[in-house]
């Protein structure tokens, strides 16, 4: 089977886009000035893909075998390695080595919520100049923990909306001052998540791994730690203002 493509965005998310193996540190997402980016890292399975395969388990399911909590974000000499010499990376290890791997890239985004001015924000949404707007529709206004509720997030979700939710007035004030320049603004901004959102609803995604293929979206392109951290600002902004995510 192997990991799909969207369970290799969230990956690639949760790893801040860089070979989990520390001290190899490879940034391997290629931050697209257009579109999508590109996720060149590979989805290694912690334990195995198949019988036979490092560290294979037979008592688990292919399913729990493609989840992403049983992969790892690594460069193709670090899978090759991993999966040749699995004496040196018994299954536990990889498991200490992913948890704290993508703990760090947590706590980096979120810290880099103190850096997230003007400029920044700038940076994160300079793809809504190319955005068509949406017919006007409404901004209303849901109290954030009802609408995680709605939306089944759990908390790693929570803990991102949370800490988002620090640079609010930041994104508020920096929204309202775009508008003041160019009214659609607001509308573009809205119409490029909501686009993505029902594209991605449409197939099939829900609940964490949906909130977090839209984290993916809103740090495209993105490299600088404080750039990627507005993206999520913005989005956080948004999933409490707006209709980005179910109400
Ligand atoms: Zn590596």
């Amino acid at each position: 089977m192997g990991a799909s493509y969207p369970t290799k965005i969230i990956l690639a998310f949760r790893s801040g886009g860089v070979c989990a193996i520390p001290k190899c540190g490879k940034h391997l997402t290629y931050d697209a000035k257009s579109g999508d980016d590109t996720y060149v890292g590979e989805a290694a399975h912690i334990r195995g893909e198949k019988p036979g395969a490092a560290r294979y388990d037979a008592s688990m399911t292919d399913a729990e075998r493609d989840h992403v909590d049983n992969l790892l974000y690594l460069c193709t000499d670090d899978h090759t390695i991993i999966d040749k010499v699995p004496a040196d990376w018994p299954t536990q290890t990889l498991m200490d080595l992913k948890a704290s791997h993508e703990r760090q890239v947590r706590q980096a985004m979120e810290a880099a919520f103190a850096d997230v001015t003007f400029p920044e924000l700038q940076n994160a949404v300079s793809w809504v100049a190319n955005q068509a707007p949406v017919p006007s529709g409404s901004f209303d206004i849901t109290a954030p923990e009802e609408k995680i509720k709605k939306n089944a997030l759990s908390n790693g979700s929570r803990h991102i909306i949370a800490a988002g939710l620090m640079s609010r007035e930041t994104v508020a004030d920096y929204v309202e001052a775009e508008a003041q320049l160019d009214p659609d603004f607001p509308e573009r901004l809205k119409a490029g998540f909501l686009e993505e959102y029902f594209g991605k609803r449409k197939e099939g995604h829900k609940g964490d791994d949906l909130f977090e293929l839209m984290c993916a979206f809103a740090q495209r392109g993105l490299r600088k730690q404080a750039d990627k951290t507005a993206g999520i600002a913005v989005l956080v902004y948004l999933f409490e203002i707006c209709d980005v995510f179910e109400k």
